[in-house]
């Protein structure tokens, strides 16, 4: 464990890691991470087609694997394919962060027919090592502008609330299809405050596009 002034000194050689948080004014971009997941996916895509949205779902090579046929279906419909890993892990803990990047980038490029061109990291966090592998492979490191802090167990009103507090034209909004990776919450509330979401971009003109 490196002492205070050790990981401060760490902290400081590090490069700041410029990251996409916004799309063009005339869009808000919805995306969904952790799936493809049979247990959140579906709800989160049904509601998406009631309010005739296209998204952007950041999928965990694992996720993807287990779930090969949801996840070209994910596509089918649709919606654009990002990378959230090979696995949900902190960046410190990948010995080889290219070589993960690389074995997530088939993985997703076999279930659905797609190879991804966005990246966000796991709980949206870059190491110096994570950065360049994503860089060298040619893919856009993406956060967010806006959340709805759905990986708590929160109602859907509250996550709309959230959501509509930061919602500008040319947000990213972040939200997730799967409750895997934060078994205390669950993507029902998440599919439900989709609705009140696509309202509150309608009130700001603009349409809900991927990235
Ligand atoms: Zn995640």
């Amino acid at each position: 464990m490196p002492s205070f002034g050790e990981q401060r000194a760490i902290v400081e050689r590090w490069p700041r890691f410029p990251s996409r948080e916004r799309v063009d004014e005339h869009r808000i971009c919805l995306s969904f991470d952790d799936g493809p997941d049979p247990e959140g996916t579906p709800a989160v895509l049904d509601a998406l087609e009631a309010i005739g949205a296209r998204a952007t779902f950041f999928m965990v090579g694992e996720q993807a694997e287990a779930h090969a046929g949801l996840a070209r279906e994910v596509a089918e419909r649709g919606h654009e394919i990002g990378l959230h890993g090979l696995r949900h892990v902190r960046p410190e803990e990948l010995a080889d962060p290219e070589c993960d990047l690389r074995h997530g980038l088939a993985v997703l490029e076999q279930a659905t027919g797609v190879v991804p061109a966005a990246f966000r990291p796991p709980y949206g966090h870059f190491t110096a090592p994570l950065y360049e592998a994503a860089a060298e492979l040619g893919l856009e490191p993406v956060l967010w502008s806006a959340w709805g802090l759905d990986w708590e167990p929160i109602p859907a009103e509250r996550i709309a609330d959230l959501v509509l507090t930061d919602l500008q034209p040319g947000a990213i909004v972040v939200l997730h299809d799967s409750a895997r990776y934060a078994p205390r919450a669950s993507v029902q509330p998440t599919a439900e405050a989709l609705a009140q979401i696509a309202a509150g971009a309608a009130r700001l003109g603009v349409e809900l596009q991927p990235l």
